[in-house]
């Protein structure tokens, strides 16, 4: 049975030499739910993102995108079929302003890569299509960027950064996004803001969400579903108040 799964993840395991950094994760995640992935540092959670992403091929396992196998699928095509991650290292293009950095995933799509060299190249020429930018700065206000819209990004403090990276991910209208640690630098404020951005899209399209965090509070607050990976195996799956409260999860993560 395919389900209504919009990703089924089955047996996969990624091994790095003699280490296993992901170990038989099976995994259903159907439409619209977001799911926060916890555990210590080593568990294994980006190396499941770059598996889901495409920038990994799993050592052994399946990963199903709406039924169909996309385990051996690169990650520029997984990413032109709506699966959208941002890294915990920011990949903004510091010599191109917030709206160019948002606009290139837009361009790559609708254009093609001899357009998206043209951009690169040609930063400040003036010919992107007004349907295109209109969503660019759409985007831009709705993560909270609309001032520094003009600016390069390497001058960006990280906040900024990270909520650039958000941008960039969700122009596209993802079906499935992976976010890894999109807190990680953000203030209070920008973490809020995150949280109302995240969930606004959730609520309004069928997104579904894979988010990789070590601010509980903030996975707490946000997600439908927690799953806790413990050196590369899924240690507990269920709702936020049954892993704040599971005696397992509290041993190998949370703490008392
Ligand atoms: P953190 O919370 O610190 O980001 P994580 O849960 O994301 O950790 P991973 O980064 O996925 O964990 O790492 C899982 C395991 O795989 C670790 O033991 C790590 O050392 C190992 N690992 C990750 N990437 C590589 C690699 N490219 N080569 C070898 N080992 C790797």
């Amino acid at each position: 049975d395919g389900g209504e799964g919009v990703l089924r993840l089955a047996g996969v395991t990624v091994r790095f030499g003699g280490i296993t950094a992901v170990d038989q994760v099976a995994l259903d995640v159907p439409s619209g739910q977001v799911v926060g992935l916890i555990g210590p540092n080593g568990a294994g959670k980006t190396t499941l993102l770059d598996a889901v992403s495409g920038l990994r091929t799993p050592s052994r396992g399946r990963i199903l995108l709406d039924g169909a196998d996309v385990t051996a699928r690169s990650a520029s095509w997984l990413s032109r079929h709506g699966v959208r991650r941002t890294f915990q290292r920011h990949q903004a293009f510091g010599w191109l302003t917030v709206r160019q950095n948002v606009l290139v995933p837009l361009e790559w799509r609708t254009r093609g890569r001899g357009l998206l060299g043209d951009v690169l190249g040609l930063p400040h020429r003036r010919r992107e299509t007004g349907a295109l930018l209109e969503r660019v700065d759409e985007v831009i206000e709705l993560c909270g960027l609309s001032e520094v819209r003009d600016v390069n990004a390497a001058t960006l403090p990280i906040g900024q950064l990270r909520l650039l990276e958000f941008a960039r991910a969700i122009v596209d209208s993802p079906r499935l996004l992976l976010l890894d640690e999109p807190t990680s630098g953000l203030g209070r404020r920008e973490t809020e803001l995150l949280s109302e951005v995240l969930l606004g899209l959730v609520q309004r399209h069928e997104l579904t969400v894979i988010l990789v965090e070590h601010d509980i509070d903030f996975v707490m607050g946000l997600v439908d579903r927690v799953v806790c990976l413990v050196q590369g195996a899924v240690l507990a799956d269920g709702t936020p108040a049954e892993i704040r409260r599971n005696p397992e999860v509290i041993a190998a993560y949370l703490g008392s």
